[in-house]
């Protein structure tokens, strides 16, 4: 999923418009935008890509200097139109509408809590809890209420909050889901991903910590709220490895670069003789680049994408993944036969999309198939919003590397060991939960284990 806010400019939608096509990778089953010209909101939302949603028209009846938007892909039974965000909610201290990235890990926990005081859910969102939340606290000022909100829930999150005069942006005291902030035409936008910021000619200025609270408000410089007491870097690994665009900076690393630098140590601890490097379109043609680059061996764009077909990774079930495979790759047929290759991916989740790229370089005349995966093996669910499906589905939970590899029909297979995914982020820390198991938050998994009763 991807947010994106605007604060202080004119044509306001516009601006989100130019920024959902720009994050559209991050979400391709809803999108949605909400302004407000300081009397009233403004909203259309719908299920589908953002050029199939929008139009002139509805751009035009988006008023306002001030606006989030929302790029969303579904797991579960998450879909339909009620759950495609901003939502909107009214409220007697004031209206406002929500957007946000992540999932948190005490959703069960406090939507059973809120209930219990007479909540009533319109979604099966982990969005409106917050707002719920937010809600219950009347004695509080919005800032202070949106403070103690995030002070109970626990996860990962960017959340976008807009009043009809401040914008409210937080991230998850883990710093799990990044969003940046950057300058723009006198006022001021933020964005899961700085490739917005260039869609838009934005300048990009900083991240939002772990732990922060940023408040912009009209004729006043941002102000920062530091909600969490204790925080961590612990940004998830797999914005770097496969979410991410390759041409944003995500603190401080430009996705590219940590990439590439990824490809180049596979090649010095995994050397396979071949006769051409090739990346599994988009994600992985940097890895392929830097393997190449390593090793010597040609790079060859060896896959062809269709570019009109969603990602398989991010559609919700596994029958569209698998028949999206097929759809959206095609081999370079007289490129491959009779070649040794070795091919980069980003990850292997399920195992079926390998085992369905290595089967097709093969039926394309590939002599050898040496895989080469650019993470870790996932051997643990992810609970914070990315769809990494459970124990069961996990190919690496089941088989040890030399298993998989012989699942996924391949000659050779080696993955980027996670002190060299860290080399390639130059960084100490990222959350590495689904290859180790080593989950930065609590996990609630048992029901009961978080009482609100207190907080009111
Ligand atoms: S568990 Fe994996 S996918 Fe989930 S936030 Fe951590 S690194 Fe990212």
């Amino acid at each position: 999923m991807g947010v994106i806010g605007v604060f202080g400019c004119k044509n306001a939608a516009e601006l989100i418009y130019y920024g959902l096509h720009a994050l559209q990778h991050r979400g391709q089953e809803g999108c949605g935008i909400c302004t407000t010209d300081s009397t009233d909101f403004h909203r259309e939302r719908g299920e589908g890509l953002v050029i199939e949603i929008f139009n002139k028209k509805k751009l035009s009846k988006l008023k306002g200097d001030c606006a989030i938007g929302h790029v969303r892909y579904s797991s579960g039974n998450m879909g339909g139109l009620d759950n495609v965000q901003p939502f909107l909610f009214k409220h007697h201290t004031g209206d406002f509408s929500m957007a946000h990235n992540g999932n948190l890990v005490n959703s069960r926990q406090l939507r059973m809590a809120l209930e219990a005081q007479g909540s009533i859910f319109h979604t099966s969102s982990d969005t409106e809890i917050l707002a719920h939340l937010m809600k219950m606290n009347r004695r509080k000022d919005r800032i202070d209420a949106i403070e103690e909100a995030l002070t109970m829930i626990e996860g990962a999150y960017a959340f976008l909050i807009l009043t009809k005069d401040k914008l409210y942006v937080c991230r998850d005291k883990n710093g799990l889901r990044p969003v940046s902030i950057g300058k723009i035409n006198g006022g001021y936008i933020v964005s899961s991903e700085t490739c917005a910021f260039e869609a838009v000619g934005a300048t990009f200025l900083r991240d939002v910590e772990p732990g922060e609270m940023v408040i912009f408000e009209k004729d006043k410089d941002p102000k920062t709220i530091l909600f969490a007491g204790e925080y961590s870097y612990k940004m998830c690994a797999m914005e770097l490895v496969y979410f991410a665009r390759p041409d944003s900076e995500i603190e401080g690393i430009n996705v590219h670069t940590f990439r590439k630098n990824s490809g180049k140590y596979l090649a010095r601890l995994a050397p396979v003789e071949a006769d051409l490097v090739i990346g599994v379109p988009d994600s992985s043609i940097s890895g392929a680049i830097g393997y190449a680059e390593e090793s010597g061996i040609p790079y060859e764009i060896g896959l062809i994408k269709n570019k009109y077909i969603g990602r398989t990774f991010i559609q919700p079930s596994q029958e569209l993944r698998e028949k999206g495979v097929r759809l959206k790759l095609s081999p370079v047929r007289s490129l491959i036969t009779g070649k040794r290759v070795v091919l980069l991916d980003d990850s292997i989740v399920r195992g079926t999309t390998s085992k369905h790229i290595v089967r097709m370089l093969k039926e394309a005349g590939a002599k050898e198939v040496h895989v080469r995966i650019c993470c870790p093996p996932m051997h643990h669910p992810c609970f914070y919003g990315v769809d990494t499906s459970t124990y069961d589905e996990l190919i690496s939970a089941q088989f040890d590397v030399e298993g998989v590899r012989k699942m996924i029909e391949a000659d050779s297979l080696f993955y980027l060991p996670e002190e060299y995914l860290l080399k390639a982020a130059n960084r100490p820390d990222l959350c590495l939960a689904c290859y180790s198991g080593k989950y930065p938050t609590h996990l609630y998994q048992s029901k009961g284990e978080f009482n609100i009763e207190h907080k009111f």
